[in-house]
Order: C-alpha cells, then sequence, then structure tokens
C-alpha cells in the first residue's frame, strides 16, 4: 500500500500506520493524533502541513488537543474511515477551500435537507455549528460545506442525476 492510499475497510491500526506514512514518519501515528486529526479541521491542516518541519511535526504529534479525541466508541471505525478519505482527498486539493458563493449555496441546500441532523454526540462528530452533521455520511456539515473536495451524498429530488449541492453524480459516487 503506498502513502497516497488509505484502505477504507483498513483497521484502525492499520489507518493510524497510513496515516503515520502520509505524514512521512516511519511508525504509525497514535489513535488519539488519528481521532483529533479527524475532529479537528485546523489540527489536521497543521500536522499535513507540517510534513518538513520535525522540530513542529513532533511538537503537534505529542500534543493533539484533548476535546477532540473520542470518549465512546460507537460507530467510530465508519467515521473513521470516512473521515480518513476526506482528509486524503482535501490533502490531494492543496486544502482548498469553497469560495463564499459556493460555501452559501451548500449551506442552504443543506438547512434545507430532510438528511441534516442535528450535532451527534460522539467526539468525531463534534461542530458547534448550528448546520449540524449529515445523516447520510455522519460528516460535520461546517467542514463539508467548506471543503472543495467534498460532495453531497443526497440524491436532488428535482434531477436524480445531480447531488442536492447540484454536482452531477457519476458513476462511482453511485456505487459508493
Ligand atoms: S445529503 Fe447533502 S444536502 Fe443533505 S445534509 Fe448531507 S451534504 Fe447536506
Amino acid at each position: 500500500m503506498t502513502s497516497e492510499s488509505l484502505d477504507i475497510h483498513a483497521s484502525e491500526g492499520q489507518l493510524c500506520a497510513e496515516f503515520g506514512e502520509l505524514l512521512g514518519l516511519d511508525e504509525p501515528v497514535s489513535k488519539d493524533v488519528l481521532s483529533a486529526a479527524l475532529s479537528s479541521e485546523s489540527y489536521a491542516r497543521s500536522l499535513l502541513s507540517s510534513r518538513r518541519t520535525p522540530q513542529m511535526l513532533r511538537m503537534l504529534l505529542a500534543s493533539p488537543p484533548q476535546r477532540a479525541i473520542r470518549k465512546n466508541e460507537f460507530g467510530t471505525m465508519e467515521l473513521l474511515q470516512r473521515g480518513s478519505r476526506a482528509l486524503l482527498a482535501w490533502s490531494k486539493t492543496g486544502f482548498s477551500t469553497t469560495d463564499p458563493v459556493e460555501r452559501q449555496h451548500r449551506t442552504e441546500a443543506c438547512l434545507a435537507c430532510p438528511d441534516r441532523r442535528a450535532s451527534g454526540s460522539h467526539p468525531l462528530q463534534a461542530t458547534r455549528s448550528e448546520l449540524g452533521v449529515c445523516g447520510l455520511c455522519g460528516c460535520p456539515l461546517s467542514r463539508k460545506v467548506s471543503m472543495k473536495s467534498e460532495t453531497c451524498p443526497g440524491r436532488s429530488a428535482d434531477d436524480p442525476d445531480r447531488s442536492r449541492w447540484g454536482q452531477a453524480i457519476t458513476t462511482a459516487a453511485r456505487q459508493a
């Protein structure tokens, strides 16, 4: 397996090893670091942008934000796997964020969506945003609407070939 792929069926230990590899480490990251990176966009961004500054990276690895570390196991593996894939896809865009118009468009679609849920009790779904989480993928929506690489898993009621964000639904997305 290469550093560019995070196997969606991997165990938590494998995900820690692959995230360590993605950061250029020769050992896995701790479970706390992986959980914190998947819970905190700013922590994940700091880790990935510190890959070539070992001292900074060591400091970040030694002090994952405590509030972002998970405290229960319900749904953990699925959230970790989805979060890992989202993080990797986002890193490949150079951490591109949506422009204000696109973000507003996504936000309005989510606010009107019947699959939107209140913020989850799982720490990996922690969000202070009133947007809550997507009931179809479990991701915090404040992050999802901001990350350019994200897609909406819901199908538009008006056009079955498009998501509720208006994105064309690809064959790969249909099979996901
Ligand atoms: S299905 Fe799409 S529109 Fe609905 S909450 Fe999820 S991301 Fe938002």
